[in-house]
């Protein structure tokens, strides 16, 4: 049996096209089916539907031999365990810094409201700003609207979610997608499946960018 890591929305339907192409098809679809395992038209291969946050955690630990997981995640988590071979460049989105519109930018010391801890840390050392990192787990845009923070970092797509609290980007930290993830073991054990469907989903890759 393959299992292949995905999480609910974004990349999910994102995913969907390229594990089409790769002929895997999954026989539920998550927005109306409740199950956490999905089979798919292959007896051996299933889907299993978790927290995006949780998908390298399974990989990892071999619960999963492959994950789809938004590079803003795996920075976080870190790498241990895993095999990062391919850039599938889906659910494409920025790290950023925001604060409130019209505030003057922000000063070389900060308090900052984040979930990617790591990542904020790391790009306020890079620019010698003291950052005094809160963590949340969402709702991140209501911090600085009411003084728990200076400045938060964040995923941004359209922009309408900063917008909509009066919130606008600052800097950009990174360009964000998402990537394959492959348990190490499982690499070794299962290659002559595992290795198969990295090939054909580079294939797709590189048809739909040339
Ligand atoms: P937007 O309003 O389109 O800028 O989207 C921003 C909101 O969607 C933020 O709450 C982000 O955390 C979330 N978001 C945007 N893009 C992604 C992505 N690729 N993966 C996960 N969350 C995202």
């Amino acid at each position: 049996m393959l299992t292949i890591a995905v999480s609910k929305g974004r990349i999910y339907a994102d995913a969907l096209p390229l594990l089409k192409d790769a002929g895997i098809v999954p026989l539920d679809d998550p927005k109306t089916s409740r199950k956490l395992i999905l089979k798919t038209n292959h007896d051996d291969i299933q889907l299993i539907i978790i927290r995006a946050t949780d998908v390298p955690t399974f990989v990892e630990y071999g619960a999963a031999d492959l994950g789809i997981a938004g590079k803003d995640v795996l920075l976080e988590h870190g790498a241990d365990n895993l095999y990062e071979p391919l850039d599938l460049g889906i659910a494409k989105c920025r790290l950023m810094t925001a604060i409130p519109v019209g505030n003057p930018p922000i000063g070389r010391r900060i308090k900052v409201a984040t979930k990617y801890v790591k990542s904020a840390q790391r790009y306020f050392a890079s620019q010698g700003i003291q950052a005094e990192i809160i963590k949340l787990y969402g709702a991140m845009e209501l911090a600085p609207l009411v003084g728990l923070a200076d400045c938060i970092v964040d995923l941004v797509d359209t922009g309408n979610t900063l917008k909509a609290n009066g919130l606008e980007p600052q800097s950009l930290i990174m360009e964000i997608s998402s990537r394959l993830i492959v348990n190490k073991a499982a690499m070794k054990m299962k290659h002559a499946i595992i290795q198969p469907l990295i090939d054909q989903f580079e294939r797709t890759l590189n048809l739909k960018q040339s």
